[in-house]
Formats: structure tokens, C-alpha cells, sequence
């Protein structure tokens, strides 16, 4: 397994993937010779800390050239607007999730939150940006290929680079405390749906998984992933 912590707030989890330290939720760069791109940006209020890590990695803001979400929450969009305004980056979304981007449309509010958490959450005042490129299924982007996974949101994706061996998940399925786990069943609308969309992953080959919450798994990730997902399928079946 390779994790280097290396200067500034930054850990290069594989050659030419870094994570944003400090940041939740997760917040991956992909390094190209020419330029940058994020996945996800967490919570508001870290845009400073994803630059620095940027200057730590001796790049300029306007490397970044894209900005990839894995959905629409503002644990992952909150500092989309700050970091697109300081770079000039261009937005890519999923076509069903660019609505709540862009503030057209509402979210379902969570289910079953206690009164703090419910406060807690509307304490986050979302920016609205509106999306530059809208994905769809198959599109692919610095080599990663979009992977349509609705349920926790309408427009969730993964993003999978079979040739690097490794899938961002987003929200979709998270190893988080030391296990794999599904979406987190109050901020997901359609859990139903959200299980039988992991079925397009278990045909995947990878060694790594990403995901938007948590710590990375590796190696042998899509094995595990597989594993979990049969399990998850069967007590569907049997429910
Ligand atoms: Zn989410
Ligand atoms: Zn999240």
C-alpha cells in the first residue's frame, strides 16, 4: 500500500493521485504534465486549504482545468464556486445532478436527522454554481470513464480508470472505519435504487477505490467491493 505524506497538506496515495489533507469530504487531485483536475472539493470554506495543497505540489491554481463531482451534496460542491473563480476551471456534473448544482432544484431534505444535525447541516450556506459540462454514462474525462450510479443522489457517479486501476466512488459505496459500506441510508433518497446500481461495479477491475468519504482501499479493492456487493444483493433478495 502506498501512502506518502509528503510536504504541505497533501499525501500522494498513487503515482500522480493526491488527497487534500484536513479536507472532509475527500478531495483527490489528478496530476497531468499540463494541468490539473479535482474530483469533489468538501465542505465550504476549504477553498484555501485545496490551493496551498495545490502550491505545495510547486503547481499554479490555473493548472486546475477541471473539476469533476461525484454528486450534488455540499460536503463535495462546497467550494466550487471560490475555487472556479480563482482558476478558471470548467464544471463537470452528471446531467440529473446539475439542477441542485446550479440551485434549480431542491433536494429531498434527509431523512430521520435529530434537530442539532438538521441545524448543523443547514449552517452550510451552498454557493450555486451552474455546471460548464453536463456527463452522462461513458463519457470519460483525463481517461477516467463516468459510471451512471443513481440512488444517493439522481446524478452520482463514480469515475474508473481501468488502465490506472482506480475507481473514485464518491458516495456510492465508501470504505469508512475500516469497512466498506454503502451510502449513508438519511441523505439517500432512493436506497433501493442506490443498491442495485452498485451491480455496474462489480464487473470492474481495480486496485484501488476512492471514495468520498474515508480512507483508501487498496490493494485488491474490486475484489472486496464484489464481495460486499453479492452480500449486499442476497439480503436484498431475501428481504
Ligand atoms: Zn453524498
Ligand atoms: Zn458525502
Amino acid at each position: 500500500m502506498e501512502r506518502v505524506k509528503e510536504g504541505g497538506n497533501h499525501m500522494r496515495l498513487v503515482p500522480g493521485v493526491h488527497q487534500v489533507e484536513g479536507v472532509e469530504a475527500n478531495v483527490y487531485i489528478l496530476e497531468f504534465p499540463d494541468h490539473l483536475t479535482l474530483v469533489d472539493t468538501g465542505l465550504p470554506s476549504n477553498a484555501g486549504r485545496i490551493l496551498s495543497c495545490i502550491d505545495g505540489l510547486g503547481r499554479k491554481p490555473s493548472d486546475i482545468r477541471n473539476i469533476v463531482l461525484t454528486h450534488c451534496h455540499v460536503d463535495h460542491t462546497g467550494n466550487v464556486r471560490a475555487l472556479k473563480r480563482s482558476t478558471g476551471a470548467r464544471l463537470l456534473v452528471h446531467e440529473k445532478d446539475a439542477p441542485f448544482v446550479a440551485g434549480r432544484e431542491e433536494l429531498p431534505l434527509p431523512k430521520g436527522l435529530d434537530e442539532a444535525t438538521q441545524k448543523a447541516m443547514s449552517s452550510f450556506q451552498t454557493e450555486y454554481t451552474e455546471p460548464d459540462v453536463l456527463l452522462r454514462e461513458g463519457d470519460a474525462i483525463d481517461g477516467l470513464e463516468v459510471i451512471h450510479l443513481p440512488g444517493h443522489t439522481p446524478g452520482s457517479i463514480s469515475l474508473y480508470s481501468e488502465e490506472r486501476g482506480i475507481l473514485f466512488a464518491g458516495d456510492a459505496i465508501r470504505f469508512l472505519d475500516g469497512r466498506l459500506q454503502g451510502p449513508p441510508e438519511p441523505f439517500t433518497p432512493d436506497m433501493d435504487l442506490a443498491i442495485r446500481s452498485l451491480r455496474k461495479l462489480t464487473g470492474l477491475e481495480y486496485d484501488v477505490l476512492l471514495s468520498g468519504h474515508g480512507t483508501p482501499l487498496m490493494p485488491g479493492a474490486s475484489e472486496r467491493v464484489r464481495v460486499f456487493c453479492q452480500a449486499l444483493f442476497q439480503s436484498g433478495d431475501n428481504a
